[in-house]
């Protein structure tokens, strides 16, 4: 190869031709660094006969400066990222660069210096040396994260390492992980976890792209299950990529994991420190780490040996991503299998109906695992009717939940409360004038957090502490909180039982990995009496102790109008009652509800799975929805209100018309601002069969818009904001 086409990353730019100089072996998926301009930028050689020709003559092109020592990006993982930059109607640069996401990997192994510290502490200290010596505790990190975490200067660290409390540690980043033993500790599986577990098994040894819909109620064994598939795959030698829906879960995951295997597997988040990035990126392109449990961006790891993917709770919506490549990774992980030929195992009790729809088609194969593991029954699941069992004023627990509560206090037995709304109060006011606390980035109530003393708006992160007067009316104290969040319901609860150990679980409690860690630990040691948890707590967690959930307010999910608001609730529900009732003693359900008749809630009290997937998807066909047609959103942005308007109404006035096509807007957001863009989104609603995304091209390529203006393509969207 004398020349080769280069995806460099450079949003303007995408594609380049370069010389190859004589003696420099490039490959297609070859990371190689590059001339633009004066600079020198990362791009990958690409198989020049997928890309448009460019016709540079010859005596133009410039010539590579040098190959990184990495492995090509495999080719499986070049046929994905094709695949993604047409479905998602992305660059192809914007969707590889995902898959180098350690700059420092693609530099080669070598060593890292990284600092702890020595034990050594002076008598005396200054206030953030003392601070930092807090906060550093069992760290070993870089400086400058380690200046993050201690929140101080480089330089008070730089000082601590002078003073000898702080030490220097050499890490070679190419150090092996230890092994994972397919047989370190094999369990005995029921008699349907085994049937389920054979056809993974086999489907891992046949290398053949195969994918499943783990489907089993919430306790069953899924994971036990699926560890055999995983073992499998160990034994053939093969990698395998787990993805879990949330950080908060890796720890429970790795412990279990640790017991199953004899050692921990590679983890992959955003909370990773760069060489341990750097370790993990590199080991899973030279095949050394065997299984990656990890959030959606690990699906664009490098692979060498890839031999299985797991999704677990693969209904969870945090798999789509809502910005820059706008992937669901669920979608991404089936596609990744068929481009690896590997098998695909999507895990859930309550399965998107997308998947089951899928697996009605034939396309999935469906394993079912219909009873809890080892003769744990399912929760008793009750409605409480808040227009009969009222609550006591200025209060949002109903009697009966509140009985059930002291109930469990007493038998010193765990319940958890839900409420999918973090802090104290979504709304609040000026007694006196009645102003309302908004954001000023974001056409958004700012939400009051007690316990952080902020108001604090949940969108774009815009935080203030609380007035000491109001800024209309200039009443002092004159905040009053409008309903209730995670953190008015526990100070509820510690009201009603004052001796009960409450504790609160939410993005803003379980910020680390380690505290997610701290909390399993806490429950398991029956530690916390009741938890009181956003949809975080819906997820995953085995708590043997836990025997009563109550579910604060099971309307609030369908108020939002949005196509997937019913799924949603059902799911959260079904999700958060899989909680109680794990181990030996039943589990009784609360669901307190203004609107008892309600489809959704009708079958979760019956326990109507069945009666609930039907209707769903009788209203969805009705309207075109997925899975029987297609929608893709597309909005509109810019600082400048009527700019944004100006654009959208262009765009919408040069929309095509089209049989079978329905498209809605231009219309304001319902957040028509937000991080101070102002922004208007269209709705495309086709069938099954259109290609949707080359209409879309055919419709928004040709347009120019002034450059303030951004346009966002949402296909398949599963936020309607
Ligand atoms: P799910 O993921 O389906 O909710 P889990 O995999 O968390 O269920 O299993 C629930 C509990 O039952 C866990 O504590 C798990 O260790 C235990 N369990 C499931 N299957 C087995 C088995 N075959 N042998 C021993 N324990 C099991
Ligand atoms: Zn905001």
């Amino acid at each position: 190869m004398n020349r080769c086409c280069c995806l460099v990353f450079n949003a303007a730019l995408g594609v380049l031709d370069y010389r190859v100089p004589s003696g420099m072996d490039v490959e297609p998926g070859s990371v190689v660094v590059a001339p633009l301009g004066p600079r020198q930028i990362i791009g990958v050689v690409w198989d020049a006969e997928r890309l448009p020709d460019q016709d540079v003559p010859e005596h133009k092109l410039r010539p590579l400066l040098q190959v990184l020592p990495v492995p090509p990006l495999p080719q499986p993982l070049r046929r994905l990222i094709e695949w993604c930059a047409d479905y998602y109607m992305a660059s192809l640069s914007q969707v590889a660069r995902m898959a180098l996401s350690s700059s420092a990997a693609l530099r080669g192994g070598g060593t890292v210096t990284e600092y702890r510290l020595t034990g050594h502490e002076p008598t005396r200290l200054t206030p953030q040396r003392l601070a930092a010596l807090d906060l550093l505790h069992d760290q070993q990190a870089t400086i400058r994260e380690l200046a993050e975490i201690a929140g101080v200067s480089d330089a008070v660290l730089r000082g601590m390492v002078n003073a000898g409390m702080l030490e220097a540690v050499t890490v070679d980043s190419d150090r092996p992980y230890p092994r994972a033993d397919p047989h370190h500790a094999d369990p005995d599986l029921s008699e349907a976890q085994a049937a389920a577990a054979a056809r993974m098994v086999e489907a891992v040894r046949a290398h053949a792209f195969r994918p499943f819909l783990l489907d089993g109620v919430t306790g069953s064994g899924k994971t036990e299950t699926y560890c055999e598939a995983i073992a499998a795959a160990l034994e053939e030698g093969r990698q395998v990529l787990v993805l879990l829906p949330e950080i908060a879960l890796t720890e429970q995951f790795l412990r279990r994991f640790e017991a199953r295997f004899g050692a921990t597997p590679v983890t992959w988040h955003s909370s990773l420190k760069s060489s341990e990035r750097r370790r993990a990126w590199r080991q899973v392109a030279s095949g050394g780490a065997q299984v990656v449990v990890g959030a959606r961006s690990a699906l664009f790891l490098p692979f060498a040996r890839l031999g299985l993917i797991v999704v677990d709770e693969a209904h969870e919506i945090s798999f789509k991503q809502d910005d820059g490549v706008r992937y669901n990774a669920r979608d991404v992980a089936v596609m990744r299998g068929h481009f690896e030929q590997v098998p695909v195992v999507l895990a859930s009790a309550t399965p998107a109906l997308e998947s089951l729809q899928m697996a009605e088609a034939g396309r999935y194969e469906r394993l079912v695992l219909p009873d809890r593991f080892g003769g744990a029954t399912m929760p008793a699941i009750s409605i409480v009717d808040l227009r009969e069992d009222v609550p006591e004023r200025g209060r949002w627990l109903a009697p009966s939940l509140v009985a059930a509560l002291k109930d469990r206090l007493l038998k010193g037995e765990q319940s958890l409360l839900f409420l999918n709304r973090r802090g104290y109060a979504p709304l609040t006011l000026c007694r006196t004038c009645g102003y309302r606390f908004q954001c000023p980035n974001c056409s958004a109530w700012l939400v009051e957090h007690r316990l952080s003393q902020r108001l604090a708006c949940h969108h774009c992160g815009h935080e203030v502490p609380p007035p000491p007067a109001c800024p209309e009316c200039n009443e002092p104290d004159c905040m009053v909180a409008c309903g209730p969040g995670v953190e008015r319901i526990a100070d509820e609860v510690a009201e009603i039982l004052p001796t009960a150990r409450v504790e609160l679980v939410t993005s803003d409690t379980l910020t680390s990995a380690a505290k997610a860690a701290e909390f399993v630990e806490r429950a398991n040691a029956r530690a916390i009496d009741v938890i009181v948890g956003t949809q975080l707590v819906t997820k995953g967690f085995h708590f043997p102790e836990l025997t009563l959930v109550g579910v604060v307010d099971a309307d609030m999910g369908l108020e939002g109008g949005d196509l997937r608001a019913g799924e949603r609730t059902y799911q959260q529900v079904a999700q958060v009652a899989g909680r109680a009732g794990r181990g030996e003693k039943p589990g009784e359900v609360l669901i307190q509800t203004r609107h008892p008749e309600a489809p959704v809630i009708a079958a979760l009290a019956a326990g109507d799975r069945d009666a609930f997937y039907e209707a769903e998807a009788e209203s969805r066909r009705e309207v075109g929805a997925p899975p029987f047609g297609r929608w893709a959103a597309i909005i509109v942005s810019s600082e400048d209100e009527a700019e944004a308007c100006d654009a959208a109404r262009a765009i919408g006035g040069t929309q095509p018309r089209l049989d079978d096509v329905l498209i809605l807007g231009p219309a304001p957001a319902p957040l028509s601002l937000l991080r101070g863009r102002y922004r208007y989104r269209l709705l495309i609603n086709a069938r099954r069969s259109t290609e949707l995304q080359k209409i879309l091209r055919g419709w928004l390529d040709p347009l120019r818009l002034p450059p303030g203006v951004r346009v966002a393509v949402d296909i398949d969207p599963y936020s309607f904001v």
